[in-house]
């Protein structure tokens, strides 16, 4: 594996690996890299000749700053991980690199998308999200991108933001299924700062999804909703949103009718934690 720390360097391997042929597969990551990041890593490998990985804690998609200081931090394990995986190039930049002295945000028109579950607990956050991934997009001009369902509103925002960059015709969006433990809780970085016995109440995410997916015809939707914040509430959670919604745009759903999805954003200490779940 090759490991790039400046842009401009990375950009031209790549741009000559192209010129030989090969197509980049592109897997952004924050690191504290976990087996459903190494899904995306063996997915890329699969349909690409190229497979680029991007270490980068992004500042700008965080609104809340403990967040930020305490994200985890494991690159040397990282390195080793990715490279047992098959990686071919490691991107880890410095924040100077992603937004060197003159960089300007941009605003990204996102639409509605952006105002809902996480846009509306998290303000800013997927903007800060564009922000990156433009970057990373323009330094690594990817065929194909791979992202986690893990994140699925993130999913969308990225979608929307191909089609503002005019780069939906270029670059592949590929969505790879949550990876999860066997207690069902989906593997998220976030997970190593839970301790043992908040990763047991954590599973409680995973089957609240499940409860609503198996009595989705058998009861109101709102009454589904309800039931399952009460008892992440008893079992210690602080709930953000549990939400059963359109797959094409994370409108609310009122019946069971149509593509649904369950979205769940809840704490347990300082720590927050996203699930969904495909419903139909
Ligand atoms: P992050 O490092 O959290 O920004 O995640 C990097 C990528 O890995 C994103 O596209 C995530 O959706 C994806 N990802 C995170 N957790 C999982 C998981 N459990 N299974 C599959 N993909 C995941």
């Amino acid at each position: 594996m090759v490991l790039f720390k400046e842009a401009a360097t990375l950009s031209r391997y790549i741009h000559l690996q192209k010129q030989n042929g090969k197509k980049p597969g592109f897997v952004p990551t924050m690191g504290a890299l976990h087996q459903g990041h190494l899904s995306l890593i063996k997915a890329a490998r699969e349909t690409n000749d190229l497979t680029v990985c991007s270490i980068f804690i992004n500042p700008t998609q965080f609104n809340n700053p403990e967040d930020f200081k305490y994200y985890p931090v494991t690159i040397e394990k990282d390195i080793e991980a990715l490279e047992n995986s098959g990686c071919d190039v490691l991107f880890l930049p410095s924040v100077t690199e992603i937004y060197p002295p003159g960089y300007k945000a941009k605003h990204y028109d996102l639409g509605q998308i952006e105002t809902v579950l996480e846009g509306a607990f998290r303000p800013g956050h997927f903007q800060g999200v564009c922000q990156v991934v433009d970057r990373l997009l323009e330094i690594v001009q990817p065929d194909e991108l791979l992202l986690g369902q893990k994140d699925f509103q993130q999913c969308m925002v990225i979608s929307k933001l191909l089609s503002l960059l005019h780069k939906d015709d270029q670059i592949k969006l590929s969505i790879i299924p949550t990876l999860r433990e066997k207690s069902g809780l989906a593997m998220s970085s976030r997970n190593t700062r839970l301790d043992e016995s908040q990763k047991q109440q954590a599973t409680l995410l995973f089957k609240e999804l499940s409860i609503i997916q198996t009595n989705l015809e058998k009861k109101e939707l709102e009454v589904l909703k309800n039931e399952a914040r009460v008892r992440l509430e008893e079992n210690g959670f602080v709930v953000d949103y549990v939400e059963i919604a359109h797959t094409e745009d994370l409108r609310a759903a009122v019946t069971s009718q149509g593509k649904l999805v369950a979205l769940v954003a809840a704490s347990l200490g300082n720590v927050r934690l996203i699930d969904n779940l495909l419903l139909n």
